[in-house]
Formats: C-alpha cells, structure tokens, sequence
C-alpha cells in the first residue's frame, strides 16, 4: 500500500471538481485538468461555493476553506497534471473511447509508483486498464454525486489489480471520509446495476401514464424509505448519463430490465437533461 500525498483529477465537472475539493480538503496537493478551459474555471468556481455554502451552514471552518483553495491547482495538459502524481483519478464522459485515450497520455507521463483509477460508472475496468503497461496499478474509484456530500465510494478491481492498488484507493476513500465498498469488476458494479433497473422502470411507468413522476417518487421515498426517489435521482445525476450507462448494461448484461425507454432518449435529444439544463421529470 502507498501514501498518497498528490492527486491528479482529470475532467473537472460534476465529479472531477468534487474529488478535486475532498482531496484538496484533506492536505493532498490536486491538480485539476480539463480539456475545456472554462471547465476548469467552473469547477474551481463550484468548489469555491460549496465552500462557501459549508461555512454557511457551520459545516466547514474558514481555516478548511483557505487550506483547501491553497492546496488546489488548475492545469492545462494531461502531462503537467499526473507529473509528480501518487494517485491519478479520471473522470471525463462515460465513453470507452475517451477513457482509453485519456490513459494511454496518461500512462506515458505518470510516474510508476502512481495509482491510476477511474471514477465510470459501469464501464470494465479491465478494458480500460489494457492500454496501460502495468494494469496491476489500475483500479475503479466510483465517488458519488455530489462528491463532497456523498458517503459512498466503491472500489472497483479488475482481473489485473494488485491487492496493494485495491487496498491504496480503500484507504484512501477512508481517508477522505468516506465509506468504501469493494466490488469485483462485472457491469454497473454494485450500485449502477441496481439504479438503473429501478431508474428505467420508473421511467417506463411515466411513459404508461401509471402515476405522476412526483407520485412514483413518493411511492419509494415514503413506502420504501429511499432518501430520493429514482426520476429526481436521474435529474440529479443527468438524463444523458443515465441513458448511457442504461444502453451499456443492455449490451453487455442482456437483460430488458435495462433498456433505456423511449421517453429517455427523447428527452435527452430535447435537451432535457435534469438538474444541469433546467429540465428533466422536474422545473430545476
Ligand atoms: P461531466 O460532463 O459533468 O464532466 C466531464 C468533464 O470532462 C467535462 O468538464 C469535460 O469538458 C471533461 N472532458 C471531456 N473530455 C476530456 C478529456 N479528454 N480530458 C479531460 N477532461 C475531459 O461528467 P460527470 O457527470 O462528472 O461524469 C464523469 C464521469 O463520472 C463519468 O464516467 C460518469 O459516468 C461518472 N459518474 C458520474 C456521476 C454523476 O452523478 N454525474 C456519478 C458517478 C460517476
């Protein structure tokens, strides 16, 4: 197992600007990279107000907010970013193609001792780790949304990770706070292959005009306890995430249970993406 003191995070939306600001938060030295310059901006400008909004609500201290800005960098190339590196966590758009080439410039500048994980979704990690030299370093590191609220990180390891790359990212969720899990690398892993499931059957009982989506959410929010019923947590997560990761688990597990229903493509295709354009099953 290695310490890790310096933390690279490559694509800095939803979730790479969340895992920039826990690690930054906890002492490591973050360099945040994305391909679009005004994302990195808009990362570091969500990171400054869930800073801000912590110190409103008594949650974070002044002192916590100056350490975790003081500790955080933007980048502009892959290189500069995963230089130095002990830990390189990746988390551009759910596409095999993109994580691919993303650790192929990785793997060519990173130095050997670094682990590198990716934050997918569902995506094989042994197929993501196969364009790497040494895949016993490579290991999934699934945050959840949003990254510095959230409990749970499941450590995701493929046919190829070394048990010290696994027990690396298991204490270094623990160190941030977090909760791991630890699950073998098989579709959707442990979280997404259940969400899913019920993200698209509650979308198919939209389209059946079964109850209102404020209604289904209700039924499991009330009658089953869950914090957040599953149309408001695919507003939350993205529309066009949802659909992607749904038309991944139909292809690789075969099951009908994961087809993604019409009215998802079609809202994605409208725009209508959830919370971040203003519009799914909800008015944002
Ligand atoms: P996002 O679209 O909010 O952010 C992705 C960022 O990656 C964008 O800023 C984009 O400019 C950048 N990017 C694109 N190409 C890049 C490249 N070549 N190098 C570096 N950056 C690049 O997406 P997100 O919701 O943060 O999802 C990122 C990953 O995390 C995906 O694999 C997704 O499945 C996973 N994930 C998402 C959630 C969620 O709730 N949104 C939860 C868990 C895991």
């Amino acid at each position: 197992m290695s310490t890790i003191d310096t933390v690279a995070v490559l694509g800095a939306g939803t979730m790479g600007h969340g895992i920039a600001q826990v690690s930054a938060a906890i002492g490591c030295t973050v360099r945040l990279y994305d391909v679009n310059e005004d994302a990195v901006q808009g990362g570091l400008d969500r990171i400054l107000s869930n800073l801000e909004k912590g110190i409103a609500r008594g949650k974070v201290t002044e002192e916590a907010r100056v350490t975790t800005l003081g500790n955080l960098s933007a980048v502009t190339t892959i290189s500069e970013a995963v230089t130095g590196a002990d830990l390189v966590v990746e988390a551009a758009p759910e596409s095999m193609d993109l994580k691919e080439s993303i650790f192929s410039e990785v793997d060519a500048t990173a130095p050997d001792h670094a682990i590198l994980a990716t934050n997918t979704s569902s995506l094989s990690i042994a197929q993501i780790a196969a364009v790497v030299k040494d895949p016993t370093r490579f290991v999934g590191m699934h945050f959840f949304n949003p990254v510095h609220i959230m409990a749970l990180v499941e450590v995701v390891w493929g046919p190829e990770t070394s048990d010290a790359a696994r027990d690396t990212a298991v204490d270094f969720a623990r160190r941030l706070g977090k909760e791991p899990i630890v699950v073998k690398d098989a579709p959707g892993f442990a979280s997404s292959r259940l969400g899913i499931v019920l993200g698209m059957e509650a979308i198919r009982m939209v389209e059946q005009s079964v109850a209102s989506p404020e209604d289904i959410d209700k039924a499991m929010e009330l009658g089953y306890r869950h914090p957040m019923g599953p149309l408001k947590l695919t507003d939350l997560i993205g529309l066009d995430v949802r659909l992607g990761i749904a038309e991944y688990l139909h292809e690789t597990l075969g099951s009908d249970a994961f087809a993604p229903p019409a009215l998802l493509r079609q809202m994605v295709a409208d725009g209508k993406l959830g919370k971040k354009s203003g519009q799914g099953f909800y008015t944002w």
